[in-house]
C-alpha cells in the first residue's frame, strides 16, 4: 500500500465504526477502478463537503494503488455559473488550482475541467438582454442554462471520446428527505451503477450514498486532503454561511437542492430564496469583505422588488404571445427595455463598489445585440398593443352610444 493519507495519524480511531464504514466505501470504489476496462472516472466536484470527500477518496484509491494500475483517466469536473457566491467560488478555484498542480507532482491521471454557461445564456444576458426576471420557483429558468447544460455537453464531449464512462457524484440519502426520495426511486445503492438518464454510455456512482452528515464532516475534519493543506478553508466557509452544498447540478432532479429555502451556497444573484441565508450568514459572521457582500445583497434584494412590479415588465411575453391566470388577470411579460438599461446601470454602480467586475465585454457585446433586435420589436408590439386598446375603447363607446 502506497497510501500516504492512510500514513496520517487518525484522531478517529475512537470511532471505530466511520473507519469501518470508510474503508468499506474506498474498499468498493477500488474494485470498480480496477476492472478491465478503460473507461475514465469523470468526478463532479463542486468544492462543497461532500464533493470534497469524494475527490479525497478518489485520490487515496488511487495512491494505493501501484502507478501501473493507475490505468484509467479521472476527470475532475466543476462548474461556474459565473454569479456564483464570491467566497465559494474563490475556494473552488483556489483548491483546483491545488488539486491540479499536486496531481502533476504525483503523477496522477487527474485532470480539471470548469464548466460555464454559453455567454447567450449567462444570468446577465437573460436579465439585462432579453429582460427574464430573475427566476422564482415556478420561473427557474436559470439552472438548466448555467449548470446543466454545460455540464452535459462536457460530459458529451468525453463520452464521444471514450464511448463510456463513469460519473462519480457525492450525493448522499440523508442529504434531504427529497433527496432521499430521488435516490430510492433511482434505485441509487453505494456499490452499484445506474445509467445515466439522459447520456448513452454513462454510468453513474455514489459511493458516499449511505454516509451521514457527521460522518462526512469527522472525515473532513480527522483527515488531511491528499493534495495537500487543510480542510480549514472549507470549513470555515461552511461555518459562517451556516450552509449546505449547492452541489454540481447534473440533472432536474438534483435542481431541487439548488436554490432552495434552506441554507445553501449557491448564486449570490438567486432570487429563488427570498433570503440568501449563506450570504447574510458571512455577513453576520463580520466576515472582512462584509461591505462589499451587504453591497450584493443588496443588489439581490433590488432584483426580487424589480420583479414584483408589473409595471417594469411588457404586457406580452418574449414571442409576442399573451398568457392570461385563471383570474383573468394578464401575465406579464420581460422586463422593459428600460428597466433592462437601468439593472445594467445599477450593477455598473456595484462593479464599483465592489472592485471588480461582474459582467464581461463578451457578455455585454450579447446584450447590445439583442437590444438592438428588441428596440424594434418592442416598439412594434406596443404600437400593436395601443392600437388593440384604442379599438377596445372606441367600440366600448359605440355600444354605449348605440345603447
Ligand atoms: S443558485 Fe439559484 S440562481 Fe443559481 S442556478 Fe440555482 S436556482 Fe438558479
Amino acid at each position: 500500500m502506497n497510501n500516504t493519507s492512510d500514513r496520517q495519524p487518525l484522531h478517529i480511531d475512537s470511532c471505530s465504526t466511520v473507519v469501518a464504514r470508510l474503508d468499506a466505501v474506498r474498499d468498493v470504489m477500488r474494485a470498480e477502478y480496477c476492472k478491465q476496462h478503460a473507461d475514465p472516472w469523470i468526478v463532479a466536484y463542486s468544492g462543497g463537503k461532500d464533493s470534497t470527500l469524494l475527490l479525497q477518496l478518489t485520490w487515496e484509491v488511487l495512491l494505493s494503488l501501484k502507478p501501473e494500475q493507475r490505468r484509467r483517466n479521472i476527470s475532475v469536473v466543476s462548474n461556474d455559473t459565473l454569479v456564483e457566491s464570491p467566497l465559494v467560488i474563490n475556494h473552488l478555484r483556489n483548491s483546483l488550482a491545488v488539486i491540479r498542480e499536486s496531481a502533476r507532482q504525483q503523477a496522477l491521471p487527474i485532470t480539471t475541467t470548469i464548466t460555464e454557461p454559453c455567454v447567450d445564456q449567462t444570468f446577465w444576458v437573460n436579465v439585462i438582454g432579453r429582460g427574464y426576471i430573475p427566476p422564482t420557483r415556478n420561473f427557474r429558468w436559470c439552472t438548466d442554462r448555467m449548470k446543466i447544460k454545460p455540464t452535459d455537453s462536457l460530459l458529451e464531449k468525453l463520452l464521444l471520446r471514450h464511448k463510456r464512462a463513469v460519473l462519480l457524484i457525492g450525493t448522499r440519502r440523508s442529504e434531504s428527505q427529497n433527496r432521499r426520495r430521488t435516490m430510492n426511486k433511482h434505485g441509487v445503492k453505494a456499490n452499484k451503477m445506474n445509467p445515466h438518464d439522459n447520456l448513452k454510455g454513462c454510468r453513474v456512482f455514489a459511493p458516499l450514498a449511505d454516509l451521514d452528515n457527521n460522518e462526512v464532516w469527522m472525515i473532513l475534519m480527522q483527515r488531511r486532503p491528499p493534495w495537500g493543506g487543510t480542510h480549514r478553508e472549507l470549513i470555515t466557509l461552511y461555518r459562517n454561511a451556516g450552509g449546505g452544498e449547492c452541489p454540481l447540478v447534473l440533472t432536474k432532479d438534483d435542481a431541487p437542492s439548488c436554490g432552495t429555502t434552506s441554507p445553501r451556497f449557491g448564486c449570490w444573484t438567486c432570487t429563488v430564496v427570498q433570503k440568501d441565508k449563506s450570504l447574510r450568514g458571512l455577513i453576520d459572521a463580520g466576515h472582512e469583505d462584509e461591505e462589499k457582500l451587504e453591497a450584493r445583497a443588496e443588489f439581490r434584494e433590488w432584483l426580487i422588488k424589480l420583479r414584483e412590479d408589473d409595471e417594469n415588465r411588457l404586457p406580452v411575453r418574449r414571442d409576442g404571445s399573451y398568457k392570461f391566470r385563471a383570474d383573468g388577470s394578464r401575465v406579464r411579460g420581460p422586463f422593459t427595455l428600460e428597466v433592462r438599461r437601468d439593472i445594467l446601470n445599477r450593477l455598473r454602480v456595484l462593479e464599483k463598489e465592489i472592485g471588480e467586475p461582474l459582467l464581461s465585454a463578451s457578455e455585454m457585446i450579447m446584450i447590445e445585440e439583442i437590444w438592438r433586435i428588441d428596440e424594434i420589436r418592442e416598439s412594434g408590439r406596443l404600437s400593436l398593443e395601443k392600437m388593440l386598446q384604442d379599438s377596445i375603447v372606441e367600440e366600448t363607446g359605440q355600444e354605449a352610444m348605440r345603447a
